[in-house]
């Protein structure tokens, strides 16, 4: 290395494709940074041979190029480098070797005059920008370009001679970053990089916009549902925490393949719709901590289409490995996917096509970080979606393009105070399988309660009018989301106090959530909050709740089994013809809902487990989900 040399590195550079026809290659040289140029060299038979060099007087602009495609070399982090009319694409082994190049280059070339103002942030690929898809490449960029918006980089020492004598052409350097109130470090030093899962629009000045794929810091994690974290650009704010995820090697949640939350017969749902040779997802089993990959062929004899679930095996010694149907051991899953990706060693075909990844994103915690009430204009209003104890549901719109529910509460039907004390603890309650509340507009009269639209609408009303429809597994897959949900709030210490079908919704996507949970304790009207009223849910209850009012997660249980039978006779009412003070005898006296003619002895026998005299013998939901992933895997796939 000549004493002039700030960096050297051997990296990846594409072709120019300086005809549209040519096509791209990718090249390793060794890339050599002085002061004035950017130089690069093919490395021969020990010997360095110049291919090109950029004069950086000429470099207008040098950023990470963001990207969601396949990146065709083995260097994943590509940057670029615009100078005359020219982009020249380099690819670095990893996110720390292209911050120092991106961050060198900009350093040398911050008093150049021929800065641009915007910028391309995707590749040129093919003829066409991917950002923004112009078709000519001397098109103006379309995102603004700040050249000196890294405040990550670390600060340079000043240019003697230069302090304090207010000519310099440099702008002041920023400040430093406030010191975190809980640092995420975890003492080594090592800052907390995670991956965005999805796209979040930043909605308040405060928050932080992320782009799919892209990498951001974690600076601080405010609470569970919102941390701050600062984007490549030096742009700090708040994201969703399930809006990201670890960047640690070993993380399948970083991958397309992955897909946690799926059981058999999901899985097989979906590779079926995809219906794509060598489809296939990883997904958690049934066993906990361990995997599954479920695979789709076309072919397998006589022309039929079949599927096959394969567990990951992991071998005993130490350090642990992991292998599939044949013996080929990987110290990492992802590994051991990419092998079986080029051969099918055993399995049924290759892993070609990842199926599944939840397309849409989760809600948030709030549309913002402490951000509760909503201001009331910024709501409109569309057609009515229900009418409950509360008052009219409605469908709107949150500044005009997020979907929500709008329940608009009527005068004398809540305790209003005491529930908007509340509001802020359930906003907290997030998880995949609860319906989110968004947050409320107390300053007004009605006020509104706002929360996650369900396009699908109530769960009772979605199996009455889908009767017969159903496979097993569908109903299976139905008490398996409201038991992950209630295992959250059980989890929490939430208790619900009136789960039922008619409490809970469907959206688009078929999948269940538990809604209005806690909601009764703010009901103002005897006949519902008073044992003896007509409205008292005596069926969903256990003798604890219609004798003392004792309520628990375990109270939850009992009306879960309820719920169970709710869906497995499609939405038929438990005892349609006692009425309530009868069923109370009758439950006193041992007796219980009759076995539903779709549900097996296996599936009844959940059911009775929840309708235990003594709560504390009921199970709890966690133990309840599994018993369900049990069941879908020995009853799941057969036809109802
Ligand atoms: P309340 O809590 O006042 O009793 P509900 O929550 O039962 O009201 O809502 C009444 C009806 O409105 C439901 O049965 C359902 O059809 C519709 N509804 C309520 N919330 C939503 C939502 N988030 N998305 C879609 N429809 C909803």
């Amino acid at each position: 290395m000549s004493a002039d040399t700030l960096l050297e590195e051997t990296l990846i550079k594409r072709s120019q494709q300086k005809r549209l026809t040519s096509p791209l290659n990718y090249k390793e040289r060794v890339f050599v940074l002085t002061k004035t140029k950017l130089t690069y060299y093919e490395f021969r038979a020990e010997k360095k041979f110049k291919k090109g060099s950029i004069d950086l007087q000429k470099v207008r602009c040098v950023e990470i190029v963001k990207n969601d495609g396949v990146i065709p070399c083995q260097n994943k982090y590509p940057f670029q480098v615009v100078y005359d009319t020219s982009t020249l694409y380099v690819f670095a082994p990893s996110y720390e070797s292209r911050r120092i190049w991106v961050q060198n280059i900009k350093e040398e070339i911050r008093d150049n005059s021929v800065i641009v103002a915007k910028f391309h942030p995707q590749f040129w690929m093919e003829g066409v920008w991917l950002c923004c898809r112009q078709a000519e490449k001397l098109a103006p960029g379309c995102e603004e370009y700040n050249l000196f918006g890294d405040l990550s980089r670390k600060l340079l020492p000043p240019i003697p001679g230069e302090e304090g004598t207010g000519r310099s052409r440099r702008p002041p350097p920023p400040p430093p970053p406030p010191p975190p109130v809980h640092s995420p470090d975890d003492g080594s030093g090592v800052e907390e990089v995670v991956v965005a899962l999805y796209d979040f629009f930043g909605p308040e000045p405060h928050d932080l916009t992320m782009t799919k794929g892209a990498e951001y810091v974690i600076l601080e994690k405010c609470d569970i549902n919102w941390y701050k974290a600062r984007n490549i650009y030096g742009k700090e704010g708040y994201i969703p925490s399930n809006y990201v995820t670890d960047k640690k090697l070993g993380n399948l949640e970083q991958y397309a393949w992955y897909s946690k939350h799926v059981n058999r017969n999901k899985a097989e749902e979906l590779l079926r719709t995809e219906d794509k040779e060598g489809g296939f997802m990883v997904r958690d089993s049934s066993k906990p901590g361990a995997y599954t990959v479920s695979l789709y062929t076309k072919s397998a004899g006589e022309g039929g289409a079949a599927i096959r679930h394969y567990h990951i095996k992991e071998t005993s010694g130490c350090p642990r490995q992991f292998y599939l149907a044949e013996k080929h051991l990987f110290t990492l899953i992802p590994d051991l996917i990419e092998y079986h990706n080029h051969n099918a060693a055993g399995l049924v075909a290759r892993l070609r096509y990842p199926v599944g990844k939840e397309r849409s994103a989760p809600s948030t915690a709030g549309f913002s970080y402490e951000k509760w009430e909503i201001n009331p204009c910024e709501l409109t209003f569309m057609k009515e979606l229900g009418c409950g104890q509360f008052g009219v549901v409605r469908l709107g719109k949150w500044r005009a393009q997020h979907k929500v529910a709008i329940k608009a509460i009527r005068e004398g039907a809540m305790y209003e105070e005491d529930f908007i004390e509340e509001a802020k603890v359930m906003m907290r309650l997030t998880h995949p399988k609860l319906v989110q509340l968004y947050g409320v507009c107390t300053h007004q009269k009605p006020i509104y309660i706002v929360t996650e639209f369900m396009g699908l609408g109530c769960l009772l009303n979605y199996v009455r009018q889908r009767r017969d429809t159903f496979s097993l597994g569908s109903l299976l897959s139905i008490c398996q989301d409201v038991s992950e949900g209630m295992e959250h709030l059980e989890a929490h210490g939430f208790i619900h106090r009136d789960l039922a079908a008619r409490n809970c919704l469907v959206n688009d996507a078929l999948v269940v959530k538990v809604s209005d949970f806690g909601m009764a304790r703010y009901v103002l009207d005897d006949q519902y909050t008073s044992s003896s009223g007509s409205k008292f849910p005596v069926k969903w209850s256990p003798p604890e709740v219609f004798n003392f009012c004792k309520y628990s997660s375990k109270s939850d249980v009992w009306s879960f089994g309820v719920l169970m039978w709710e869906v497995f006779t499609e939405g038929k009412m438990p005892f349609e013809h006692n009425p309530n003070h009868e069923v109370v005898m009758m439950v006193l006296e041992g007796h219980r809902l009759y076995r539903p003619k779709k549900a097996t002895p296996n599936i009844y026998d959940i059911m009775l487990r929840c309708w235990h005299e003594r709560a504390e013998e009921r199970p709890s939901f966690s133990q309840i989900s599994i018993l369900i992933s049990d069941a879908l895997e020995v009853d799941g796939s057969s036809a109802a």
